[in-house]
């Protein structure tokens, strides 16, 4: 089974009303109908509904809703936290977990990331498992190690969640690679490093027994560089930040993804 394409946008918290309304109509605009490339936005979590009614739904809005993080719990006392089932209730269909501005700014460890895997699937979300290393990880040669641990921790966490939930598990969630120096910094990793970690996070994929993940790359994926990134045998789409803000530039690498599929 071929992995699907994906292009995700992460807004990170950028965006407002006036201009979450500017950016989907300019992207419905710009978008090439009809393509198989499977395209999200990640809003911030107050403009989720906003966007989920300028996305539009079903088939027409050819534009999937995420979110940027859940919480591993399922309702309580967790203030300022947000449940898997509250994201469905807003119309996402999926949800960024481990992200680096998380795990390295908010000290999420590799645990707490596979927890909320584990409750995004379990309320029918499916997870953006976000896996990379720090530059000093990667500078010591511990990149494939960094990156393969956190991938094992979510996979087993994974593997309980989707056996007791109707969930298939080869396109129930999604991996991203984004080495974390090269985020939102202008340095992508070039596409042979980028493929270098796919090919070692593709292999650990099919060890544990899921075919067909689709494997995302992220990191100042850009207009110019998505068709080198995504021209690799193992990079099924990308994780887009600053570009996603930019909606020439975000369709630019959705065509890419199409163009290289
Ligand atoms: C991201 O936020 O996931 C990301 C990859 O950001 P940027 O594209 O800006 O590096």
């Amino acid at each position: 089974m071929k992995p699907a394409r994906w292009v995700i946008g992460n807004w990170k918290m950028n965006g407002g009303i006036e201009a979450n309304a500017r950016l989907v109509a300019s992207l419905r605009a710009q978008l090439v109908s009809g393509s198989a490339v499977h395209v999200a936005v990640c809003p911030p979590f107050p403009y989720l509904s906003q966007v989920r009614v300028l996305l539009g739904s079903g088939e027409a809005r050819g534009i999937a809703l995420g979110a940027q993080d859940v919480s591993a719990e399922a309702a309580g006392a967790f203030t300022g936290q947000i449940s898997a089932s509250m994201l469905r209730e807003c119309g996402a269909t999926l949800v960024l977990v481990g992200h680096s501005e998380r795990r390295h700014g908010l000290g999420e460890s590799d645990h707490i990331v596979a927890a909320k895997a584990a409750a995004a699937l379990k309320s029918g979300l499916t997870p953006v498992v976000c896996v990379g290393e720090t530059l000093t990880e990667r500078d010591e040669g511990k990149a494939e190690t960094v990156v393969s641990r956190q991938l094992d921790v979510a996979l087993a966490a994974i593997k309980k969640a989707v056996s007791t939930t109707p969930a298939n598990a080869n396109n129930a969630f999604l991996v991203a690679y984004e080495p974390v120096w090269a985020i939102g910094t202008g340095k992508t990793a070039t596409p042979d490093d980028a493929q270098a970690i796919h090919a070692v996070l593709r292999k650990r994929l099919l060890n544990a027994g899921f075919a067909g993940v689709s494997l995302l790359y992220g990191g100042s994926v850009k207009a110019d560089n998505a068709v080198a990134l995504m021209s690799k045998g193992d990079i099924d789409g990308a994780l887009v930040g600053g570009a996603a803000l930019d909606s020439a530039a975000f369709s630019a690498i959705c065509a890419a993804a199409e163009a290289t599929k």
